[in-house]
């Protein structure tokens, strides 16, 4: 089975890959170039099978691959659960993952917070030629205003699991493998796949 990402997020990828080692696992823009996806869904989940439809629709070949998409992000209950959906343009449209941070980080400092409640959601939805199938992932833990340690991606640097005292930049990537959304959700996705 081959699996197509519906994804150009570096670090997604980099996540996706090692939970699939055994499978062929390619990013759609290897197979089909690079195209827009307009995210228009109302949750992660809508935005998750409409990404990984778009994709599988414009393959050739479908029997015996899976497309596999990923719609994730960070929120806050203080701040209304946002940035949510929005966690990849939070600072605008043509906003680096940086810029995202950062903004999260000022949003905390104004408000004078240091330390918040904050989780992670993930949404992984499986196209295929029996139907598209969805599956989530979460990891609950602390949002803090400022950037400590450069492992992982995004928000990773603000972020503090539950039951530690470091941000996901500063622990050991296993950490992250382990008990992060994305994990979670793909360890689902697994089960679903080998079942189908
Ligand atoms: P998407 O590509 O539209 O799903 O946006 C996902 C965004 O959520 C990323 O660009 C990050 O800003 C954030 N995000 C999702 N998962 C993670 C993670 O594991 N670590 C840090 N940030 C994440």
């Amino acid at each position: 089975m081959k699996i197509i990402l519906a994804t150009s997020n570096k670090g997604k990828i980099k996540e996706i890959r090692e939970c699939f080692k055994d499978m062929e696992v390619l990013p759609y823009s290897e197979v089909l170039g690079e195209f827009e996806i307009e995210e228009n869904g109302k949750t992660f989940k809508e935005n998750a099978m409409i990404k990984a439809k778009a994709v599988f629709d414009k393959l050739d070949k479908k029997e015996g691959v899976v497309v596999l998409s990923d719609d994730s992000g960070i929120s806050l209950p203080i701040l209304g659960n946002a940035p949510g959906i929005y966690s990849a343009r939070y600072a605008g449209e043509e906003a680096s993952a940086k810029d995202n941070l950062y903004k999260l980080i000022d949003d905390l400092k104004k408000r004078g917070i240091k330390k918040t409640p904050a989780f992670y959601t993930a949404a992984i939805a499986l196209a295929t030629d029996s139907g598209i199938f969805s599956v989530h992932g979460w990891m609950y833990g602390s949002a803090i205003s400022e950037a400590k340690g450069d492992n992982g991606f995004g928000y990773d640097p603000m972020f503090i699991p539950e039951g530690f005292d470091k941000t996901l930049g500063e622990l050991d990537e296993d950490v992250k493998k382990r008990l992060s959304h994305r994990s979670k959700a793909l360890q689902r996705a697994k089960i679903l796949l080998y079942n189908l």
